[in-house]
């Protein structure tokens, strides 16, 4: 497991969702700032389908685009799903357009449906005779909020 705790993109206000932009070499923009700033409110990962109801002014090309550019950069990343529903998360701080790594931990909730990032590694797992590239590990269960009541 990591030893140190990065903190999340997550809370950020007006003049950090313009840094974050800065700092992943895009361009600012009206709908880049909407979009990044909905991600930040929402703290959990978000799909095409969310984010075409949310910005229905924008149109499908942009916000398509807008993603690809995101994900390009560090900002998101894509969350795979068993049901095939792509989502995209908030990528964490240590996330840069040179180094994009994405090996921790997802949670889907059975309860509420969303799922989160959670800054905890993927175990090594070592599979005889077999050369793993990528891990994807997606757990589902109950989420904290959901458990409270
Ligand atoms: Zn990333
Ligand atoms: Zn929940
Ligand atoms: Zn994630």
């Amino acid at each position: 497991m990591r030893s140190t705790i990065h903190t999340l993109n997550f809370g950020r206000k007006m003049e950090d969702i313009r840094n974050i932009l800065k700092k992943h070499r895009l361009r600012i923009t009206e709908g880049r700032i909407g979009i990044l700033q909905y991600f930040l409110d929402e703290k959990k990962a978000l799909s095409h389908r969310d984010l075409e109801f949310r910005f229905n002014e924008l149109d499908r090309v942009t916000l398509y685009r807008t993603l690809q550019s995101f994900t390009e950069k560090g900002v998101l990343h894509k969350i795979p799903s068993d049901t095939g529903n792509v989502t995209y998360g908030v990528c964490f701080d240590t996330c840069s357009p040179q180094v994009h790594q994405h090996e921790h931990i997802h949670f889907e909730c059975m309860s509420c449906g969303k799922t989160e990032c959670i800054d905890l590694d993927v175990p090594e797992l070592e599979v005889p005779g077999y050369r793993v590239t990528e891990k994807n590990f997606l757990l589902k269960g109950i989420c904290s909020d959901c458990s409270e009541n």
